[in-house]
């Protein structure tokens, strides 16, 4: 019998253990995701090694991880074919503080006064190997590197500030080379022991880890046996002298349990995107997001350089929550992994303006930390420079739409998404350039179809300076008012903004290709026709009339003033110069209502 050798935690151990043994965190599944990234990252270390010493594989060349679950007795087994450890790796990573993450936890923790804010931390840093026991009682880690000749063990349990560690001594339990580790899991956590149950953790959590992993599960097959045919039944239909007959046929269901794999080994985003096809685009689409519409398009990117990630992005067909949910950023669209292990879902417009929230997809980057939280996502140069190219991308994506031979697919995407551009305008200067060809009105020369600012400007008079706008509630009453009359007559086209947000959106751009957006219904709107001599005259002949109705009017109005600006009508109400329009007072009155 081997000796056990007897070792106390370093104290930051002894602290995070009696945390997460005792803390009241709720979300436990998570340690399934970091003891497969750890067998993930072993398995990464081996292979990397047997690149320049192929003798490592020799024995075992299969790299794999394989989770077998004890119902009866609540254990679950992960055993990964990796690097192992030898004695002295066991002693530096599992009595110690390894981990920078687990590292940061303690920071954060003794930077928090509030011990309710403790166990949400364990959520926010992951607590690596340890989080084992936020399920289990007893740990057994049974390791091999093909650095020793010898299998080594350690054992740690709950509500102790020590663990052991002894050379393994089962043959049962010879492992050529890697870690198995064996949970015995809490009273009221042996449910994780379900097969179905670590089937669906390992779907959701790691389902794109490149290495594949099986899990333990039972299954059945059907096969025909054959019975002899009850004598009397055979009597009955007459024909008892075919000897033959007397056997007859059953199907059985035949029950045997076996390693399925669990997780596709490739994902699809390190694929060449030259050899995946649309459909498998949107299959993947369907079955990560749970959609049942195919993307209006996608997007599938690698960008190298100073930060370097992998990225399919997806315009969906529709908006889940309806149109008007457009500020709700925690939408889950974007499901971030840092080397393929799956990290979170759950941001509020970090990757993504809340304005292009709607878009979806997964972001797959090597350079985050593995237990990257919403802090470091909000610091991380990294992140803002991820940020900024997948904005860049979701841009491309979308215009793309806008320039396809399919100007219904562009149609559905406005209906969908055009509020969101519109408050982009708003709220995102920086990306004028890019939201700007993407918007679409109605006009005075299309009231039927919405034309873009391109289609506007091309349409121009060759000495208009200005695109022309007019704000109403709607089509029929901005044709109808008397400010477009010299304007149709001029054949000027006007941009009809009939949602509330349009003007806004138009007056934070402010311009487009040089051309400033000019509201027709403000004074002194210059189309061109500007006469001097004739101004003179007309002011002289109709000053006094003018005059006598400001008198009329008093405060109701802030002046009168002759005006070229008509065709039939004969007056007309306008804004002033700096002042707000109707439109707008409409909207600021419905808003203090
Ligand atoms: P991290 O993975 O961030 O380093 P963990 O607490 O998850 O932190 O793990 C601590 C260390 O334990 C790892 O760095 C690694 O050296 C060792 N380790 C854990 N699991 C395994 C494993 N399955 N195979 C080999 N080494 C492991
Ligand atoms: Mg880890």
């Amino acid at each position: 019998e081997a000796p056990v050798e007897k070792y106390e935690y370093q104290a930051e151990v002894s602290r995070l253990m009696d945390l997460i043994v005792n803390s009241l965190y709720s979300n436990k599944e998570v340690f399934l995701r970091e003891l497969i990234s750890n067998a993930s990252d072993a398995l990464d270390k081996l292979r990397f090694l047997s690149v320049t010493e192929p003798h490592l594989l020799e024995g075992a060349p299969e790299l794999d991880i394989r989770i077998q679950t004890d119902q009866e007795n609540g254990i679950i087994t992960l055993t990964d074919s990796g690097i192992g450890m030898t004695h002295q790796e066991i002693v530096d990573s599992l009595g110690t503080i390894a981990h920078s993450g687990t590292a940061k936890f303690l920071k954060a923790l003794k930077d928090s006064k509030d011990a309710g804010t403790d166990s949400n931390l364990i959520g926010q840093f992951g607590v690596g190997f340890y989080s084992a026991f936020l399920v289990a009682d007893k740990v057994v880690v049974s390791t091999k590197s093909p650095k020793s000749d010898k299998q080594y063990v350690w054992e740690g349990e709950a509500n102790s500030s020590s663990y052991i560690i002894r050379e393994e001594t089962d043959p049962e339990k010879f492992i050529p080379r890697g870690t198995s580790i064996q949970l015995h899991l809490k009273r009221d956590d042996k449910g994780f022991a379900h097969p179905e149950r670590v089937e669906r953790l390992v779907k959701n959590y790691s389902q794109f880890v490149s290495f594949p992993i099986y899990t333990w599960q039972e299954k059945g097959y059907t096969k025909e046996i054959e019975v002899d045919e009850d004598p009397a039944e055979a009597k009955k239909d007459g024909t008892d002298d075919n000897v033959e007959k007397k056997k007859k046929t059953k199907k059985v269901v035949e029950k045997y349990w076996d390693w399925e794999l669990t997780n596709e080994t490739q994902p699809i985003w390190l694929r060449n995107p030259k050899e995946v096809t649309t459909e498998e685009y949107n299959e993947f689409y369907k079955k990560t997001f749970n959609e049942y519409l195919e993307p209006l398009a996608s997007s599938h990117f690698t960008t190298e350089g100073e930060v370097e990630f992998r990225s399919i992005l997806y315009v969906p067909a529709i908006t889940p929550m309806g149109k008007e949910d457009i500020v709700n950023p925690k939408t889950k669209n974007i499901r971030l992994y840092v080397k393929r292990v799956f990290i979170s879902d759950d941001f509020d417009g970090e990757l993504f303006p809340r304005y292009l929230s709607f878009v979806k997809g997964v972001v797959d980057s090597n350079d985050l930390p593995l237990n990257v939280s919403r802090e470091i996502l909000q610091e991380s140069r990294i992140v803002r420079i991820m940020r900024k190219r997948l904005v860049r991308k979701a841009f491309d994506m979308i215009l793309g739409i806008s320039v396809s031979e399919n100007r219904e697919d562009y149609e559905k995407f406005w209906e969908n998404f055009g509020k969101h551009l519109k408050l982009g305008c708003i709220e995102d200067r920086e990306n004028h350039k890019r939201l700007a060809p993407l918007l679409r009105f109605f006009s005075s020369q299309s009231e039927e179809e919405m034309i873009s600012l391109d289609e506007y400007v091309e349409n121009m008079k060759p000495d208009q300076k200005d695109i022309y706008y007019i704000a109403a509630d709607s089509v029929t009453s901005a044709k109808n008012t008397p400010f477009l009359e010299k304007l149709y007559e001029k054949d000027l086209e006007v941009l009809f903004l009939v949602d509330p947000i349009d003007e806004v959106a138009v007056t934070n751009l402010k311009s487009y290709k040089e051309k400033n957006f000019v509201d027709i219904s403000k004074e002194d709107l210059d189309i061109g026709d500007k006469n001097e001599e004739k101004e003179k005259e007309m002011k002289q002949e109709f000053g006094h009339i003018c005059d006598w109705m400001k008198k009329r009017l008093g405060d109701k109005v802030a002046s009168v003033q002759i005006s070229n600006r008509l065709k039939t009508s004969p007056c007309v109400l306008v804004s002033g110069k700096f002042g707000w329009s109707a439109n707008m007072e409409r909207l600021m009155k419905a808003q203090t209502v």
